[in-house]
């Protein structure tokens, strides 16, 4: 049985206030999240006061990127070593955001991975269709490519208790959501691609989907059998709202 995890990805939003309202929000109506683990990834200079807010709290954090490099002269990267010294679990890599605005190539995101599981991190491989992809009929073929770059670099074992996020991009931030069953089919098709090379590897292997999901249809895409919980955006803002999510997988 995979657990169901649903991740917060509050991208550039909040402030100092806002942010310890909100982690004392999600941490007070944890009690009524039953099944999902649940964690959330805040811009990287509040990563401390996460730590102070949820430790303890069976609440997880970690950070929206991360850099392939270990330390040194890179100027604006941090490394997995130090969202580990502030207790992250978590590090999402290859956000269609970070894909396209700061062009990293699909080989560059299978080596943030390497380096998030190396260090010690579980990191959160988003992979997702473009709307003109999606029109093209090569959604399958734009997955693939994604997710092969990883297992082409670092052998499908890699993926061994992974996390994959599948965010069709034309759904993030766009209230427009894949429909459960669209959901569904490419989360079986990415299944069945690890699945070739290892059974065992594709059947622990927790899928999220992510884009514009909220509460209204979190239920209904979770209860799909390879939907393993969610990425969350926008929803992830509003304590009730991320906490009514997480409780779409109770
Ligand atoms: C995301 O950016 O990871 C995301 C899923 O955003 P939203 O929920 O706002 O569509």
């Amino acid at each position: 049985m995979r657990r169901p995890l649903v991740a917060g990805n509050w991208k550039m939003n909040g402030s100092r206030n806002s942010i310890e309202t909100l982690l004392e929000g999600i941490k007070r109506g944890m009690d009524s999240v039953q099944q999902a683990e649940v964690a959330v990834c805040p811009p990287f200079v509040y990563i401390p006061l996460a730590q102070k807010e949820l430790a303890g709290s069976g609440v997880a954090w970690g950070g929206q990127d991360m850099s392939i490099e270990s330390s040194g002269a890179f100027t604006g990267e941090t490394a997995a070593s130090m969202l580990l010294d502030f207790g992250c679990s978590y590090a999402i890599v290859g956000h269609s955001e970070r894909r396209e605005y700061h062009r990293e190539s699909d080989e560059q995101v299978a080596r943030k991975y390497m380096a998030a599981r190396g260090a010690g991190l579980k990191p959160i491989f988003c992979v997702g269709e473009t709307l003109e992809e999606r029109e093209q009929g090569i959604t399958e073929a734009v997955i693939a490519r994604q997710i092969d770059a990883l297992i082409d670099l670092d052998g499908v074992e890699s993926l061994r208790d992974g996390v994959i996020a599948y965010e069709p991009v034309w759904a993030i931030g766009t209230g427009e959501t894949a429909t459960p069953e669209q959901a569904q089919d490419v989360h079986a098709f990415i299944r069945a691609r690890v699945a070739a090379q290892n059974a065992d590897v594709a059947e622990g292997l927790r899928i999220l989907y992510g884009g514009s999901m909220k509460p209204g249809n979190a239920a209904e895409l979770i209860a799909k059998p390879d939907i393993d919980g969610g990425l969350i955006g926008g929803a992830a803002l509003k304590a009730e709202d991320f906490l009514a999510i997480c409780r779409a997988a109770n």
